[in-house]
């Protein structure tokens, strides 16, 4: 399989946090505008080079410097959207923070429109991708905070017709108890939001469980699941039993090493149970990546066939947070693209 292959094939993308999929050409654009910035700022991690959590956590906090006005936000929504559907991305589920910054006059009110602003103008142009919005919860914020970002949610899924269509649950995951947001959980289902929750990035038996009892509807990673990886027998049951989809980002756990090498990678472990697995770039500015890449990476490290890859690819579509009538429209894309793709 050729680097062509995986940019052709058709693909879904269900983990993409909009500040972490900032491209190198939007983001030198935006320090442009800004006039430069401190130039010891880190703002990506080049191919091949690896860090701690702690330090992709830190990169944030500087890209959300970069990402200080709705101009900025609005830019980076629309640029993520063509250059996902630039490597044929047909679908793709976009999720962000809803972020103030005082000094420029943004609100979380006017951040969220201008990502949504960004989302309908890419569906007035003749882009072949369809845009769905995940507000997310940050675990380091208090839980007050965490209940107003899904009352926002189900009011803009009203506004949108349906645009917005879930909660994430996301952030430094060795901050606070997660456990503690899961009245959060229940209230977002309650108004009909679907659940896409970072669980076992890294090891939290305990707080997994209890989180796992709102059964979500996507886990986020899913590193510490298993025994051998400081989960539980008990963890991983309860996640077989329920077939609930992983999405799963390689290159992130690489280089925020919570995963050693891509052959240790629990993509494996899973894939070979059977188990729903969607491939995601989580952040393909800070990680430089793209989700090709991580196809192809994925076929190598595991040797999976071309059949196999577009098999996986053709699985996510189960997992998606939109209804039967946009799967059967992807189903039918995926099914043309086989004789184009000499898929047997
Ligand atoms: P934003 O929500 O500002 O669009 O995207 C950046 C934010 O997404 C980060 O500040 C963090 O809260 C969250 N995020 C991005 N990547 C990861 C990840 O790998 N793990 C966790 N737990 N959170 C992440």
């Amino acid at each position: 399989m050729t680097p062509e292959f995986f940019i052709n094939l058709p693909k879904v993308e269900l983990h993409a946090h909009i500040n972490g999929s900032i491209s190198e050409n939007t983001m030198a654009a935006l320090v442009e505008q800004k006039g430069g910035v401190d130039p010891s700022w880190r703002l990506a991690f080049k191919n091949g080079e690896s860090d701690t959590l702690e330090s992709v956590f830190k990169m944030f906090k500087l890209i959300h410097k970069v990402t200080d006005t709705v101009e900025a936000v609005y830019k980076v929504t629309y640029d993520v959207i063509h250059e996902f559907a630039a490597e044929n991305v047909k679908y793709l589920e976009l999720r962000t923070t809803p972020r103030s910054e005082p000094s420029t006059g943004m609100t979380k009110l006017s951040y969220v429109e201008s990502v949504i602003r960004a989302i309908q103008d890419c569906s007035k142009e003749s882009l072949d991708i369809i845009v769905r919005l995940i507000l997310a919860i940050d675990r380091r914020h208090p839980v007050s905070v965490a209940m107003e970002t899904v009352n926002l949610a189900a009011e803009y899924r009203e506004k949108t017709d349906g645009l917005v269509v879930g909660i994430d649950f996301s952030g430094d995951p060795n901050a606070g108890d997660g456990a503690e947001f899961i009245p959060v959980f229940e209230e977002g289902r309650r108004q009909g939001l679907k659940l896409a929750l970072h669980l076992a990035e890294v090891p939290a038996p305990e707080e997994t469980w209890k989180i796992l009892q709102v059964t979500p509807d996507r886990i986020g990673h899913g590193t510490c699941l298993q025994p051998d990886t400081g989960g539980s027998k008990q963890l991983e049951d309860f996640v077989t039993r329920h077939r609930i989809p992983l999405e799963l980002c390689l290159t992130s756990n690489i280089v925020g090493k919570t995963v050693e090498g891509y052959d240790n990678h629990h993509f494996q472990y899973w894939y070979d149970l059977g188990h729903p697995c969607v491939i995601c770039t989580d952040d393909k500015g800070v990680f430089s990546t793209t989700l090709s890449r991580e196809y192809s990476i994925a076929a190598e490290t595991f040797s999976l066939s071309d059949k196999q890859m577009w098999d996986l690819s053709y699985r996510s579509i189960d997992f998606i947070f939109s209804d039967e009538h946009v799967k059967h429209m992807l189903r039918k894309k995926w099914t043309d693209s086989k004789d184009r793709l000499s898929v047997k």
